[in-house]
């Protein structure tokens, strides 16, 4: 036995003199290094979050000093443009890479029944479509998911691609739940490979930061809480705007504290080297700009203009890009990021390593106040909108094909001038208008009632 053992050695001892002797290893491939290194990603989605009340896009107020943080040490997107202004076609195209007109994750809202009733018709995700946690867990990623609004959750199709996914669907799960939840699922999996999705709601109305955050902007704490009233698509409290903007500038600080806790557990357990962090909204929200609030019903920057933060590594440091990208480029920018096969057809594209930056970034959707007694298709054919960005053009088609408006973002950033119809912007918006359709989603119903709804609607054939 111990001469065997001998041998071995004596074996394996001239085995590595000769792999000693032999040529010199050729350096890794590019793709074997990247891989060593590009290792994690964690995608943050916070939605209704506007750019511009983030402080590393310039707002006044210091809101937000974990995030200016990440985006020192990575590049900062200066006009990353939302495909929707509402939270679940925007997530469709985060997840796909498509725009909304491709996905078609789309919302006949509201149709109104003979008996004066109204149904919420929403389409899901379609679940055929290569989306990005089913291509990262294709490829080999650990993947989790974790949401906090039904519009992203399963009851959708927002769960296809995760080993693990958990969606609150109330909507009122806290930012500090959902930053453990993830943390003690990365806890058990350090080791692996892994993709993560974490979908924070807090900032959506209503507004009402945990204390102490409902006083940092105003100090009265008996107003810790607002809601917009609207009465006969009247808006009653207008003049209480500031305490709005108050308070939704109080969750974005109180979420920014939150992300500090997730970017030091990074850095303490040793994984911030190996992994991309990436922070995107869905859309933003309107305060009176065009005197609209909320989100959903408009193509304008307070919708649409997003912010986009990467830092990892591969990341350029302290970077501020001003091109005109979408969200829809998440997908094949994280993807070539990992290394893997980007060969599938996406609207999006990969803009970590230079593009065509005459690219047209394009936005639609489907106006909520309708006429009653509208079919699902009636309203998608005659009540949509669409918008596109080139360069620093935009033109918003109202309605109809026939209404459009156009702005110049550089000198009128808040589209308070419009201007007549740019002739080359109505050729861009009328060419998305007819892009192919991909997805061929389903009706989400959802009880007994919508089904039967659907059913009077000719939708369900029994
Ligand atoms: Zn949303």
């Amino acid at each position: 036995m111990r001469m065997k053992i001998r041998f071995s050695y004596i074996v394996m001892f001239a085995i590595l003199v000769i792999i000693a002797c032999a040529e010199p290893a050729e350096e890794p491939s590019e793709n074997l290094s990247q891989i060593n290194t590009h290792q994690n990603i964690i995608l943050i989605i916070l939605d209704t979050l506007r750019a511009d009340h983030l402080s590393c896009y310039g707002y006044h107020r210091y809101t937000s000093p974990s995030i200016d943080s990440l985006a020192a040490e990575g590049t900062l997107w200066a006009n990353a443009q939302a495909q929707a202004p509402w939270t679940l076609p925007a997530h469709a195209s985060i997840w796909t890479g498509l725009s909304v007109r491709s996905h078609r994750t789309i919302i006949p809202q509201a149709v109104y029944m003979d008996s004066g009733a109204s149904v919420k018709l929403m389409y899901t995700l379609d679940r055929a479509l290569p989306s990005l946690p089913v291509l990262l867990s294709e490829a080999g990623f650990s993947t989790f998911g974790i949401a906090n609004s039904p519009y992203v959750s399963s009851i959708y199709g927002f769960d296809v691609g995760f080993d693990q996914f958990s969606c609150y669907l109330n909507g009122q799960e806290r930012a500090g739940i959902t930053v453990d939840s993830l943390i003690i699922w990365l806890e058990e999996h350090t080791e692996e490979r892994f993709f993560c999705m974490m979908h924070l709601f807090d900032i959506h109305d209503p507004y009402n930061p945990p204390i102490p955050y409902n006083t940092i902007f105003q100090g009265d704490p008996d107003v810790g809480h607002f809601n917009w009233e609207v009465e006969n698509n009247e808006i009653l409290n207008k003049d209480e705007k500031d305490i709005a903007i108050d308070l939704y500038d109080g969750e974005i600080c109180w979420v920014d504290d939150n992300l500090r806790r997730l970017f030091s557990w990074l850095r303490v357990n040793n994984l911030a080297d190996e992994t991309l962090i990436v922070i995107v909204s869905d859309h933003g929200e309107e305060f009176l700009e065009h005197n609209g609030i909320g989100h959903g019903e408009t193509l304008f920057q307070e919708v649409l203009r997003i912010p986009l933060i990467m830092s990892g590594p591969g990341i350029e440091r302290g970077m501020i890009d001003s091109t005109y990208v979408g969200q829809f480029d998440l997908l094949p920018t994280l993807l070539t990021w990992a290394g893997e096969d980007c060969s599938s057809y996406f609207d999006g594209t990969d803009i970590l390593n230079g593009f065509n930056q005459k690219r047209v970034i394009p936005s639609s959707a489907v106006l909520h106040s309708l006429p009653r007694n509208q079919t699902p298709l009636d309203i998608l054919e005659n009540y949509h909108m669409a918008s596109t960005v080139f360069n620093h053009s935009k033109t918003i088609m109202m309605s109809n094909m026939e209404n459009f408006v156009s702005y110049d973002l550089a000198s009128d950033p808040e589209e308070q001038t419009p201007l007549p119809g740019d002739s080359a912007g109505i050729e861009d918006v009328l060419f998305y208008w007819a892009t192919p359709q991909l997805g061929f989603p389903e009706f989400a119903a959802k009880d007994e009632t919508t089904i039967q709804a659907l059913r009077d609607l000719g939708y369900i054939n029994d």
